[in-house]
Formats: structure tokens, C-alpha cells, sequence
């Protein structure tokens, strides 16, 4: 199977392993696969007897044409297997009412990111093989929280690599930075920048664009990549979820096979929901992918009325991984529903304008499988108050949106299916703000808020994160953005 940018300026096709190691085509879009393989129900019904790893090899062939079934069989394998994902990769709980929730935070570092993360730089490292590349990659991370700790942990010790992480001083909770600061490995950098995610971000984005660092580090044998989620080996694995989540409802009798279900997923860059909808396409019996937002609600406008528009103020929520205004992968939606030629033209709209409208026929072909709520404050403590309550659930802020979307979708659709609402993050992730959704806590720190949580509801801290409160602090180091330069080029070098 070929990837092709959903530009189509660069149209020729590339490998799996090409696209993995590369991220972006060179016009600028996304690798996208030539086609979408199909499924049919008995394979899915073949899926629900096997483990999550076999599941996970499987599907992953579809698309990884250029990897052997035994190869991913060996990365699902070392990502998902040996304990590392207690209970399991990806359980489901019922919430009653035909609701279910899928939980995909009991990784090594308690949010969902962990799910991709783990398996792409196995992913990553095959590709760099089988490209014939000789280099070192040295991944560079600006992160606002999830992603610098999920891609520390995937990427520690993985052989060929190095992993760079720079965090915001002013922009991470107390427990994401000490989970950053406690990482082991050999071949792993942490540094905190003085500001906010901008400035990390913006100095990162500097560095890739650097000729004269980049030459430097080719003299050391060493080149840059990114563990962003555009990048397809991030995007793939996340498919896997969906068809397992469903091979599993049918497994435990929740649904019988061949019954539609309707999916809700928090979002902000338009990665996760992405994946659900290509498991419609592959032929999962899934049909309408609820798009849930937090008060950042440029996707919910997008889906109502086909303007997308990220001129708008920004706001800093308590689901802090879904303040975004540039949902990155949305255009990979376009492409597969649109096409590669008005694609462009809304990207090159955007890029001009920071804005685009859909004509009335192209909202029509996306609105047929997709609707976008949105959740404000008040609203997202309601509701994990809520389900705490009334379900004896305890879920964190970015779930608790996506509950509250899932409410209002089947409120107004009234659809007789059941639907699957995505739980991406362990509580104690965001426990300070869950605490005060369920008492009124107020001037608490993070650190506090986790044992407060755990006496106030009874539920287990996640191993990952009771763990990092014993640990000694390893990357302590601050550096002011002027030296983000100095610093990557003296680690590529050590
Ligand atoms: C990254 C993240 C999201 C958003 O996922 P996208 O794929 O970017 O849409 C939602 N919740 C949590 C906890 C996250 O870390």
C-alpha cells in the first residue's frame, strides 16, 4: 500500500516506512494511505477471540504493507504486552443506559497518548531501516503537557535514537513536570523553558528550520524528527482501538455483530476522532462520530455551519490537551471526503486567511457522519460531579466533555444506539480540577490533590503516577529560549 499528501501536489506515492520516517509530504500536506482496506464482519468477529496485541498486528498489516506480520507482531508485542498496560490496553465500562465508555489511559503515563506513543518509535526505528538510513534521529518535543511524557517514555532507550523534550515553566501542572523530570533512560533530554507553550513551541519550530544546525548535526552523524500527532506512525496505531473497542462490545454481548454503535471523543487536534472515522470506513459498523470540544470551540462551529475560523480569542481550560485553534488533522478528513484538489484549496485558504467555508455540498457529504458539542467550565464539573455521583465513576476533564457532548448528541438525535464515549486520561492526570468538581478545594496544589482525591473517592492512583512522587527529580535544568539552539546541539553531540 502507497501514501499519498492530501495535497496531491507530490503525488507520488511513498511507503509506509517513507511516510512514517518523514511526517509531512513535501507540499506541505499529510501522508495518507492510497486507499482504506476493508473489513468484514467475520474478521471482526475472528478479532474478539484474539488478545489486543495479535488484534493490534492484524489491522496494522492493512495499512504497513512494507512491515511483515511478524515484525508487528514483535511491536505490539513490546508495546502493549508484558504488563506494561494494567488491566489491558483498552477496556470498556458500561455506564448504563446503552452507554459505554472506553478507557485508554492505563499506560505508563495515564493518558491516551500512550497508546500511540508506545508502539510508534518501534514503528519508527524499523522505518529507518528499512529507508536505508544510517543517521541518528534525535526527536524534538515541545510539549504542553501529555505528549513530552508519553514521548519520553515510548522513545527511552529505543536504539537510534535520542529524545528532547523542552516544557513551558509557565504552562505545565505540577504533576506533568515532575512526571518529565523523573525520567529515566539513556538517551533522554528534559528541560524547562522559561514562558509559556508559544515560546517552547515557536523555539523548536526554529531549530527544524535551521540549515546551519541542521548541517552541524549531519556532521555528527544525527538528524531531527518529530513525534507530533500528524505524523501517520501516531495516527495508525490509534485505529487499532476502534475495531478492538467493537470487536469487544460484541465479545461481552453488549451488541450483537453487525449492529451500528455511535462513538463520542473528546478532541483537539483531530487525531483520535480521525482514527474512529477510518474504522467507519474500513467497515466497523460506527455511524456517527459525536466531535466533543471544550470552550475552544472552533470544531463545533466547523461541523454546524462549514466555517472554520481560528480567529478567535484563546482560552486556558481545565482540558488543557484540548485547547487548540489549528486541529491539525482535520484536513486528512477533507482529503478522504472531499478530495485532494478542494483540500488544497481550503488549506491554502486557511494558510492565507486563517479561515475557510465550506460549500453547502461539501458540509452535507461531512455533516452525514459527523456533529461537533461543545462543553464550558461549569458544565464539564458538572457533569464529572455527575457521573461520580450517579455512577460511581470517576472520570477526568477531558472525558467529562465528552459525556457531556454524548448527553446532548443523544438528547437531540434521540438514536437508538449505543454509544461509546473515549476516556482519555486517568483522573489523577488533571486531579486538582476534579477535586474541585467534586468539593470545593480551591486553593489545593497539585501535588495535594492527588492524595485528597484518593482519600475523598477511594480510587487507586495509577501506579505510573504514585510512582513519580517518590521519585528524585533527574531534569531539573531551566534554560532561557535564547539557548534552546546551544542546548539541542551539545545533546546531539554528547
Ligand atoms: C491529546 C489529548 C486529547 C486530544 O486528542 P486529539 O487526538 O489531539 O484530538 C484529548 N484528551 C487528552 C487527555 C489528550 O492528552
Amino acid at each position: 500500500m502507497n501514501y499519498v499528501s492530501t495535497r496531491g501536489i507530490d503525488n507520488e506515492g511513498v511507503s509506509s516506512a517513507f511516510a512514517i520516517k518523514t511526517g509531512l509530504a513535501k507540499d506541505g500536506g499529510l501522508y495518507m494511505p492510497e486507499s482504506i482496506p476493508m473489513i468484514d464482519l467475520d474478521f471482526i468477529g475472528e478479532l474478539s477471540a484474539l488478545p489486543y496485541t495479535e488484534r493490534a498486528a492484524r489491522i496494522l498489516s492493512l495499512f504497513l504493507t512494507d512491515y511483515t506480520i511478524d515484525e508487528l507482531r514483535e511491536d505490539a508485542e513490546g508495546a502493549y504486552g508484558g504488563g506494561k498496560f494494567t488491566p489491558e490496553p483498552a477496556p470498556i465500562t458500561s455506564l448504563g443506559d446503552s452507554r459505554y465508555m472506553l478507557e485508554l489511559w492505563h499506560g505508563p503515563t495515564s493518558a491516551f497518548k500512550d497508546m500511540a506513543l508506545q508502539i510508534m518509535p518501534r514503528l519508527f526505528v524499523r522505518a529507518l531501516r528499512k529507508t536505508g538510513e544510517e543517521r541518528r534521529a534525535l526527536i524534538l518535543v515541545a510539549t504542553s503537557g501529555d505528549t513530552g511524557k508519553a514521548a519520553l517514555e515510548g522513545y527511552r532507550d529505543v536504539e537510534g535514537t535520542m529524545i528532547k523534550v523542552f516544557y513551558p515553566t509557565g504552562g505545565v501542572s505540577s504533576v506533568q513536570k515532575l512526571q518529565m523530570q523523573t525520567q529515566e533512560g539513556s538517551n533522554v533530554s528534559v528541560e524547562g523553558i522559561v514562558g509559556n507553550f508559544d515560546d517552547a513551541q515557536s523555539g523548536v519550530k526554529r531549530i527544524f528550520s535551521d540549515d546551519a544546525i541542521r548541517r552541524e548535526l549531519d556532521g555528527a552523524g544525527v538528524f531531527l524528527s518529530s513525534a507530533n500527532s500528524i505524523n501517520w506512525g501516531r495516527l495508525v496505531p490509534q485505529i487499532v482501538y476502534y475495531v478492538s473497542a467493537y470487536a469487544d462490545m460484541y465479545r461481552t454481548g453488549a451488541i450483537s455483530l453487525g449492529e451500528e454503535v455511535d462513538v463520542s471523543v473528546p478532541t483537539g487536534n483531530f487525531g483520535n476522532i480521525f482514527a474512529a472515522y477510518i474504522a467507519k470506513r474500513m467497515g466497523v459498523p460506527i455511524r456517527r462520530l459525536v466531535c466533543a470540544s471544550n470552550k475552544n470551540n472552533v470544531l463545533t462551529e466547523f461541523f454546524k455551519s462549514g466555517v472554520y475560523d481560528k480567529n478567535r480569542e484563546f482560552f486556558t481550560t481545565m482540558s488543557p490537551s484540548m485547547d487548540i485553534l489549528i486541529s491539525s488533522n482535520l484536513e486528512r478528513l477533507l482529503y478522504l471526503t472531499l478530495g485532494q484538489d478542494k483540500t488544497r484549496g481550503y488549506m491554502e485558504e486557511l494558510a492565507r486567511l486563517g479561515r475557510y467555508e465550506l460549500s453547502a455540498e461539501d458540509l452535507a457529504a461531512i455533516s452525514e457522519s459527523f456533529v461537533g458539542y461543545y462543553t464550558d467550565e461549569e458544565e464539564c464539573q458538572a457533569t464529572v460531579k455527575e457521573i461520580y455521583e450517579k455512577k460511581n465513576c470517576l472520570i477526568d476533564t477531558h472525558t467529562a466533555v465528552a459525556i457531556h457532548a454524548t448527553n446532548a448528541y443523544m438528547n437531540d438525535f434521540k438514536a437508538e444506539r449505543k454509544t461509546l464515549t473515549v476516556s482519555t486520561a486517568s483522573p489523577y492526570k488533571f486531579a486538582r480540577d476534579v477535586l474541585n468538581s467534586l468539593t470545593d478545594a480551591k486553593d489545593i496544589g497539585d501535588l495535594e490533590a492527588l492524595e485528597a482525591l484518593n482519600k475523598l473517592t477511594g480510587v487507586d492512583i495509577p501506579t505510573p503516577l504514585a510512582s513519580v512522587l517518590n521519585k528524585q527529580p533527574r531534569h531539573t535544568g531551566i534554560i532561557d529560549r535564547s539557548e534552546m539552539e546551544a542546548a539541542t546541539v551539545s545533546f546531539a553531540k554528547s
